[in-house]
């Protein structure tokens, strides 16, 4: 284990959290050659323990309109859950974390993951909006040296870029380590961001997708009109907004929306665009999440 610190060599890697973004970033990992341990909770009565992670895996292989990994790379994909499996951090080199957009969850894991992990394996948040600071508060001095966040977009597959984000405390070399391996091996351009709330690309993305919603609604546009503007003319030419947020997961706005108003200075004018949305509300009670879920503002067959 020690030779693996000293080398700086990344030659496996743990994801947690198997969602859209979680197996997305494992599949890469796997594509890469390198292999990958994907681990995520044990659903509520099920049989198998480790259903979630294997269920992601299974959509990977059948990503429309390609696959999201080989075959042959998901021979290099292990499967688990949190309950069982976390200890076997202690065989990864970087830890990529990739939660719920909740603090109490990310920071529950992280308590965890200080006792369990070796002392100089990276841990990275892949947070859309929730400050390093924050994220590493309890934590300890060496887990602060080991912890950045790492900010992958959506669909890993696709999107060519990765904001990081370094705290005071995280130690450059690590950080360099892991930069490193997303360029050479992940293909990825590193964006430094700084440790602001929804860093670049979501303190802008986020108002932006709240914007969306509320100007549809409040001058009575179908979904359909409102991504005529939205698509094309505003730069999404594919999705549109509103199969943006389908894209990104309809469940994600709120939390979006909650944390980072709850690090804004107040007085911020992005306060009255993160409101609650009702609407918002009832599609996700109703299990309309977006793509991953029965459909969102589209509908997905
Ligand atoms: P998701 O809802 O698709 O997946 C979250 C996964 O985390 C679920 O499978 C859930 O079971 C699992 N989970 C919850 N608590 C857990 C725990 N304690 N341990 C292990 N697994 C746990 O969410 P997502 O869209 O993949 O988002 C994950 C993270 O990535 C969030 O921080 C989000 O802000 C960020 N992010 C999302 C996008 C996007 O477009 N969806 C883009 C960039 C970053």
């Amino acid at each position: 284990m020690g030779d693996t610190i000293e080398t700086g060599a990344i030659r496996k890697v743990c994801v947690i959290g198997a969602g859209v973004m979680g197996a997305g970033i494992a599949a890469q990992v796997a594509n890469s050659g390198t292999p990958v341990l994907l681990l995520d909770i044990v659903p509520d009565g099920a049989t198998d323990r480790d259903a979630v992670a294997k269920g992601a895996v299974a959509k990977l292989l059948k990503t429309d309109p390609a696959p999201f990994m080989s075959k042959r790379a998901a021979k290099l994909v292990e499967t688990g859950n949190i309950e069982d499996h976390l200890d076997r951090v202690g065989e990864c080199d970087w830890i990529i974390e990739a939660v719920v957009e909740r603090l109490d969850v990310k920071q529950a894991l992280y308590t965890r993951l200080e006792e369990l992990k070796r002392p100089g394996t990276a841990v990275s948040s892949n947070t859309s909006t929730i400050p390093l600071g924050k994220l590493v508060e309890g934590r300890g001095d060496q887990f602060r040296r080991d912890f950045l966040i790492t900010h992958f977009f959506n669909p890993p597959r696709y999107m060519r870029l990765i904001e990081i984000v370094r705290g005071e405390a995280t130690d450059p070399a690590l950080a360099q380590r892991v930069e490193d391996f997303a360029d050479r091996f992940l293909g990825k351009r590193i964006v430094p961001a700084k440790d602001t709330p929804g860093f670049i690309a979501n303190r802008i993305g986020t108002y932006w997708l709240a914007v969306a919603i509320n100007a549809a609604m409040d001058q009575g546009l179908t979904i359909e009109e409102a991504d005529q503007i939205g698509g094309r003319p505003m730069g999404v030419p594919k999705t549109g907004i509103f199969g943006l947020i389908d894209l990104v997961g309809v469940d994600l706005m709120p939390l979006l929306s909650k944390s980072l108003s709850s690090t804004l200075p107040q007085g911020d004018p992005y306060f009255d665009t993160l409101r609650p949305m009702p609407l918002v509300d009832r599609m996700i009670a109703d299990g309309y999440t977006g793509r991953k879920g029965k459909g969102g503002f589209y509908t997905f067959d």
